[in-house]
Formats: C-alpha cells, sequence, structure tokens
C-alpha cells in the first residue's frame, strides 16, 4: 500500500483567512478539495506539499444560488450535489448530465466541481458542459479578485493560468437564453470509472423555437490538450435553420477540427469518427430542447 508523505494541514474558516495562509506559505501549499485527485498523486509520489489547506470549511463556497442573471456556483461543491439541485436540472441539464457521468458514486460524493476544473485533465467531465455555457470561473488572493472566462482558464494538461497563491472561489454561468438546449454525451469503454475516449457538449440557442439558429458551441473532450471548441462545425451552424443536413454537416466539420492521440483507449482515427457520431447527436438533443 502507498503511504502518504508527511504535511501540516490548515483548515481556514473563511476566504480571506485561505487567502492569507496561501499567500504565507507561498508555493509550499496546495488546495485540498475533495481529495480525490491530489491524494492520490500524494501517494503516487507525484506531488509532495509542506502544507495543505483544505477549503471543506471554508463558509459559502458549498454554496449555488441565482445573482443577477447568473448562476453562481461554490467551488467546494460536490459533484453529487451538482446532479441534484433543482436550479441545475432545469436550468444546466447538460451540467447535471456531466456530474452523473463522473467516476463512481463514491468519487462523486467526494469530488468537488473546482478541483474537476483546476486539476485541468483533458478528459475531465466538467468543463466541456460549463465551456458550452461560456462559464467564468472567481480566483481569489490576498491581491483580490479576478474573473477569467473558462475559455482562457485552460493552458496544457494539467495546467492553468492560476497563481499558487489564488483560490477557485465560484464557478459563474449567465442564464441561458431562450429557446436554448444542450447536451453532453462521454463515451468510454464502460458505464462507470471511466475516463472519456470522446466526450462532446454542444449548446444551441435559437432566435423563435421555429427559427434559425443564433447561437451555437460545440466543445470536444478528450482529443487535445484541453477541452476545445470545434470552431468550424459552430460557425456552420449559426444563422442557419437546424435541419439535420446542416447539423450533419457540423458533425463532420467536428471530426476535422480534432487533434486526438492513440493511446491505449483508443486510436486517434476512431476518436475523430466518435467526435463526429457524438457532435450529431448532443445537437439534435440540444436543438429539440430549444425548440421546446
Ligand atoms: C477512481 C477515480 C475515478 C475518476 N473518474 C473521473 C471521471 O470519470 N471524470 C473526471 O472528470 N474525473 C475523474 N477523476 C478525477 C477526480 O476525481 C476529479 O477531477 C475531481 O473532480 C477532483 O476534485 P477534488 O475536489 O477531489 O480535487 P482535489 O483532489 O482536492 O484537488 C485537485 C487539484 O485541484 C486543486 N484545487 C482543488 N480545488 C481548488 C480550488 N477551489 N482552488 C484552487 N485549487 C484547487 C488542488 O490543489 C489539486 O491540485 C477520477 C479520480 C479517481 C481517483
Amino acid at each position: 500500500m502507498l503511504i502518504l508523505p508527511k504535511f501540516v494541514y490548515y483548515e481556514p474558516r473563511d476566504m480571506s483567512e485561505a487567502c492569507k495562509i496561501m499567500s504565507d506559505l507561498n508555493s509550499n501549499a496546495k488546495i485540498i478539495a475533495g481529495g480525490t485527485d491530489i491524494l492520490v498523486n500524494m501517494k503516487k509520489g507525484l506531488l509532495s506539499p509542506r502544507y495543505l489547506v483544505s477549503i471543506a470549511k471554508v463558509s459559502g463556497l458549498s454554496e449555488i444560488g441565482p445573482v443577477n442573471g447568473s448562476i453562481s456556483i461554490g467551488a467546494h461543491l460536490i459533484v453529487a450535489k451538482l446532479a441534484e439541485f433543482e436550479i441545475i436540472r432545469k436550468r444546466l441539464p447538460s451540467l447535471a448530465k456531466a456530474a452523473r457521468a463522473l467516476g463512481s458514486p463514491l468519487i462523486r460524493n467526494r469530488a468537488t466541481i473546482g478541483g474537476n476544473i483546476v486539476t485541468a485533465r483533458p478528459a475531465a467531465d466538467l468543463p466541456p458542459p460549463l465551456l458550452a455555457m461560456g462559464a467564468k470561473v472567481k480566483l481569489e488572493s490576498v491581491k483580490g479578485i479576478r474573473e477569467v472566462a473558462l475559455d482562457d482558464f485552460f493552458l496544457a494538461p494539467g495546467a492553468t493560468i492560476m497563481r499558487p497563491d489564488e483560490i477557485l472561489s465560484r464557478i459563474v454561468v449567465d442564464e441561458m437564453p431562450p429557446f436554448t438546449g444542450s447536451d453532453y454525451i462521454k463515451l468510454g469503454h464502460r458505464k462507470s470509472l471511466e475516463i472519456a475516449i470522446v466526450a462532446v457538449a454542444s449548446r444551441i440557442t435559437l432566435n423563435s423555437p421555429d427559427g434559425v439558429i443564433k447561437d451555437a458551441k460545440v466543445i470536444l473532450s478528450s482529443v487535445a490538450p484541453t477541452a476545445i471548441h470545434a470552431v468550424s462545425a459552430e460557425k456552420v451552424l449559426i444563422g442557419e435553420k437546424p435541419t439535420d443536413a446542416l447539423l450533419e454537416k457540423a458533425a463532420r466539420l467536428a471530426g476535422t477540427d480534432c487533434t486526438p492521440i492513440t493511446d491505449i483507449r483508443g486510436g486517434a482515427e476512431y476518436r475523430c469518427a466518435m467526435v463526429e457520431v457524438l457532435t450529431k447527436r448532443t445537437l439534435l438533443a440540444a436543438v429539440k430542447e430549444a425548440q421546446g
């Protein structure tokens, strides 16, 4: 059995105390949220922070609710809860679907939304629907708060724009406009405890129930170093009626927008073919939901 290295544990009660600790300890400290990722990496010897700062008891970080036309989600909200909240199931259903697809009941009951974002894994389940919704994240430190679009957050596998003293405190998603629909589909070898071979999140906004596509987002996951927009698919959809032929064309273009690798879970060619299939399916579901 792998043994955890020694560390000093902090348990601040509010954000200003947490930020002060992170600033004082400099880059020797790491945040621990659910611990499903960091403790595994520490046991494997990949990480050995001298200090762990738990955000489990920081007030407000597990709360969720509407704020000025947006839905604000605390970074310490556990993944199992995300899928249960009515505000998420009704207003951001593809995020609830992604939460239900993450790991296993054991992992979902510990893992947090903030941890899933900060790990910046190319196959993480929650970033694709959040990117499709144009989510922003709030990063806090003793120097202040900055709000960053999730589109600008990820740099490479495991790398983000966060500074070592910053804490991701909230995820903010604007209320979806009328006639909007979304979907997320994850393809894995098994139904649970599976990292995606390919996953796609789509969001469609129509100008009226039987109108043209006003806005389109197609996010591809597990087929590039970070989750990416299928830019040519998004472009071809906007301003058009959502016919079967159009969705087919967008799906084909999405298959050319990705740059997957071949690994033990799937070949590059297979992944591109699956991007096409999942894009078509998520677009069909998103359009159906948008049409009401
Ligand atoms: C068996 C198993 C199966 C898994 N299956 C999946 C899966 O299907 N899909 C998937 O996406 N992931 C999966 N994971 C990965 C992992 O569980 C998730 O990424 C999880 O959401 C991480 O959240 P956490 O709260 O446990 O993060 P932690 O392990 O506590 O932290 C992860 C990293 O993020 C940092 N961090 C966490 N929160 C913050 C914050 N608020 N501010 C700043 N830094 C922060 C930590 O310092 C650490 O570097 C799996 C892991 C295991 C062990």
